[in-house]
């Protein structure tokens, strides 16, 4: 009975899904994915909290309020430290939101995304599979989830702790106002911003792959041979701090614009779930340095080739992309 009302469910969203316009369905898929990307490690609360100082909230103090406008004394503060002294005042406030709302994107989008690709279109693998005739076992898309949730705690935990202490007026070298460094220096900082990130997160990753890092921390994300999108996040804590210290370096590095930093790991996030789904998905004619998801899948599916992860260019230039089969 349960079957057969579950198979009336799915014909009943399938028939509903397909009444849709196909540019209507493709905008609808392409959303999701760029809604998981960018908030799945709770990086949309710091764009939120950017926007916020960008226009009209500035603390300038280490004393700013917490969210609600009131403020905590010494006396009811339940630390050891005073949160306050180090620009984390309200922290349980941003954790809260940073994570819950990461939690509820990832297994909705990734469940859309799932149904739609590997339910709905199994029958039909060829037209969009990067491994059409491969697919992971119920038992490892639920490995996929698990390792992902707790990886996602970790990482949108530390966006929370991140956003708090920008919100509070933490040390760090984001402005707000173009006039500051002009805006020469503000379009040369989209390259460099993108090449710092991507080429220090090409060199981690293929240190990870260094047998005894790889055993220790990097292999866990290698037992997804066939990624789904649960699997972006889905890596050993060590390796994920890793990779966010890359991602948010520059925020306390150089000069960057708030604008440029969240675009540029909204670009990061964005391809990790596309890198990650196990769909054919391409670069578009305006990102000529971005290899396809295929690029990504191969990594997965041989292991020792593909370390780059938004530019195809590095593997090539280190004799690293795929065919090549020494181990690092
Ligand atoms: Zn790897
Ligand atoms: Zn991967």
């Amino acid at each position: 009975m349960a079957v057969t009302k579950m198979q009336g469910w799915s014909d009943f969203t399938d028939r509903l899904w397909n009444r849709l316009p196909l540019h209507l369905r493709r905008f609808i898929v392409s959303m999701t994915v760029f809604i998981m990307g960018s908030t799945v490690r709770g990086e949309w609360f710091l764009f939120w909290i950017y926007y916020r100082k960008a226009f009209g909230d500035h603390p300038t103090t280490k004393h700013a309020s917490v969210p609600n406008g009131t403020t905590i004394s010494p006396s009811e503060n339940p630390w050891l430290f005073n949160l306050d002294d180090i620009c984390l005042q309200g922290l349980g406030f941003y954790w809260l939101w940073a994570t819950t709302v990461s939690f509820a994107i990832y297994l909705l989008s990734g469940a859309f995304l799932h149904w739609h690709f590997y339910i709905r279109q199994r029958d039909r693998a060829s037209e969009w599979k990067c491994q059409p005739t491969k697919f992971p076992s119920s038992e490892t898309i639920r490995e996929e989830v698990l390792l992902g949730s707790s990886s996602l705690l970790l990482a949108s935990s530390i966006t929370g702790v991140v956003a708090c202490y920008v919100m509070n007026g933490g040390k760090c070298t984001i402005y707000y106002r173009v006039e500051d460094y002009g805006w020469s220096w503000l379009i040369l900082s989209v390259p460099v911003v993108f090449l710092w990130q991507d080429y220090l997160t090409y060199w981690a990753h293929r240190i990870y792959h260094h047998p005894f890092l790889y055993r220790h921390f990097h292999k866990i994300h290698h037992k997804f041979k066939h990624p789904t999108a649960f699997s972006a996040v889905a890596f050993h804590p060590v390796e994920l701090f890793t990779l966010q210290a890359i991602l948010f370096s520059p925020m306390f590095l150089y000069p960057v614009h708030w604008t440029i930093f969240v675009g540029s790991l909204a670009y990061n996030y964005y391809h990790g779930i596309v890198d990650h789904s196990g769909v054919t998905f391409e670069a578009q004619w305006w990102q000529p340095w971005q290899p396809d998801a295929m690029f990504h899948d191969n990594h997965h599916q041989y292991t020792f080739v593909n370390f780059g992860v938004n530019c195809k260019y590095w593997d090539k230039i280190h004799g690293t992309d795929k065919r090549k089969t020494r181990r690092p």
